[in-house]
């Protein structure tokens, strides 16, 4: 008998995500963020399904030569760019695109002569203070760059947005309009918004948008669910209840005692902990579903194990089927009651029992 524990990836709810992300980009391409094993979910499994974007984005080229020796075949964006100048004649010949963000990079592509030239996308820093040119250097960086015969003409402007997330907060408007007076010298494509500022900037796309998080079912907003945006959630992580135990009143639950059983109660272990990618800082309470019957985890989460209060499910027997998030358990809510954010919980999930739905 195998450990119960699965990850179940649902290829036809990524479709039914992307439709809604096309419509809301209306005339903007849409490239899908794919870095991190596709937040990981796993390539392999939402291969089919990626064969219908446009465009991909990963961070790395190790990432890009998984994607192209799997089949696909449209056009690739490196978001980090590329470390190496060996690098880049690869780059080339697996036709991705590269973002410029640095002054090495720029050097690279000075030492080089690449047999075709390649399609980049110079990145400036409008406030993320993350990857970027300074605005002061961005015009000259492109009169640098249009003389380079290994980059291809006219040269993309790509930015980043920090608070995109932040619904109350005026800085994306300020970032923008910074972004749109540098724009203005650029007649290549432009790109700035991932799924925050897709699903909140309504007139402001530009050539392509880079979603991500929102193709996964997930909302980027803190407080809101995937739901709340007629999204799907693409990954729904189950196991099962591998011991059912009559706990009297007063005795405690797991590691440290950190939880006291109010009354005589039963209590189930589910097979699945940190060592899977359950987050070990989940809270008393972090809603579980078991039969479809909403209720919360008690004591510390175990390496394999966690354990749930089954007062609310008290017919719950040996092998009945446990669902973590996803399907019925919006993720957000188990993230912000581990403190932290879907994003993190969809990439640290061990992705070796995933199955297709
Ligand atoms: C990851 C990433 C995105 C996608 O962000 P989401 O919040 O997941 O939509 C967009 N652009 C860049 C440069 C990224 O690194």
């Amino acid at each position: 008998m195998s450990r119960p524990f699965r990850v179940i990836v649902d290829p036809d709810a990524f479709l039914h995500n992307l439709t809604i992300t096309k419509k809301l980009a209306r005339n903007s391409t849409v490239l899908a963020m794919v870095k991190s094993n596709a937040y990981g979910h796993g390539i392999e499994a939402l291969l089919p399904a990626l064969h219908h974007v446009e465009i991909l984005g990963v961070s790395c080229l190790e990432e890009a030569i998984e994607l192209r020796e799997l089949g696909c075949t449209q056009p690739i964006i490196l978001v980090e760019g590329f470390f190496r100048t060996d690098d880049l004649e690869l780059i080339t010949t697996l036709n991705l695109q590269v973002v410029l963000h640095q002054p090495y990079q720029l050097q690279m592509l000075e030492q080089v002569k690449l047999t075709k030239p390649l399609v980049v996308w110079l990145k400036v820093n409008i406030g993320m203070n993350r990857l970027g040119f300074p605005v002061e250097a961005i015009d000259m960086i492109q009169t640098q760059l249009k003389k380079n015969l290994n980059v291809e003409k006219p040269i993309n402007l790509i930015t980043h947005f920090s608070d995109a997330d932040n619904l109350t907060s005026n800085k994306t408007q300020k970032q923008i309009e910074l972004f749109q007076q540098i724009s203005m010298k650029f007649t290549g494509l432009k790109s700035l918004a991932n799924s925050a500022a897709l699903l909140s900037l309504n007139a402001f796309h530009l050539d392509m948008v880079r979603p991500g998080i929102m193709l996964y079912g997930v909302s980027p907003f803190p407080g809101k669910i995937g739901a709340d945006f007629n999204l799907k959630p693409v990954m729904t992580v189950c196991s099962e209840l591998i011991a059912v135990n009559q706990i009297k009143k007063g005795d405690a639950i797991g590691y440290g005692s950190t939880w006291v059983c109010p009354e005589n109660m039963p209590v189930g272990v589910v097979a699945i902990g940190y060592g899977d990618g359950y987050p070990r800082h989940a809270k008393n309470g972090t809603q579980v579903l078991v039969n479809g019957i909403m209720t919360g985890l008690v004591g510390r989460v175990s390496m394999d194990m966690i354990s749930v209060d089954l007062r609310p499910c008290s017919k719950a027997r040996v092998g009945d089927e446990v669902v973590l998030w996803g399907q019925g358990l919006p993720i957000e809510k188990v993230a912000a009651s581990a403190d932290t954010i879907a994003y993190e919980l969809l990439c640290h999930i061990n992705t070796k029992s995933v199955r297709l739905h």
